[in-house]
């Protein structure tokens, strides 16, 4: 890469570590022109397709909101978080896989109910009973939250 301060097309590596636990890697480059150091930041580019709401808007995928309509179905039932956040990465694995920059939200609860379905039955009736009736997970989010407070 070009060197960023005398614009010189050749720099050289002179060191190379791996950097946030193995996720990137650190580069100190040496300009071969003005001899500046300067430190590169490598890391693979993992985009998450956005999501397609029942009324035709995208919106970004949004873990957090996965999680917490999986922990509302959940709620109460015998499962550990580390099981709920293993199915998370799950979901978010099969959302790279389809290699598409967009995925219909109706896919993703579908893939919601996949997981509850191995983790527990009576989350998983909750959900889809919930769920069918909606067409994303937002609505799905308001209802439950609806009937909590009544
Ligand atoms: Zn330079």
């Amino acid at each position: 890469m070009h060197c960023p301060f005398c614009n010189a097309p050749d720099t050289k590596v002179i060191d190379s570590r791996l950097a946030n636990e193995g996720d990137s890697v650190r580069r100190r480059r040496e300009c071969l022109t003005c001899s500046e150091r300067f430190t590169t930041f490598e890391s693979a580019e993992l985009v998450m397709p956005r999501i397609i709401k029942s009324d035709g808007s995208r919106v970004p995928f949004d873990d957090q909101k996965l999680l917490e309509g999986m922990l509302k179905a959940l709620e109460k039932r015998p499962v550990s978080m580390e099981i709920i956040e293993n199915a998370v990465s799950q979901i978010k694995y099969n959302l790279r896989a389809t290699g598409d920059r967009e995925v219909a939200a109706s896919r993703l609860g579908e893939w919601v109910m996949e997981e509850l379905k191995k983790l527990d039955q009576v989350a998983y009736v909750r959900f889809a009973s919930v769920y069918r009736s909606f067409q994303d997970l937002d609505e799905f989010r308001q209802e439950i939250e609806r009937l909590d407070k009544e």
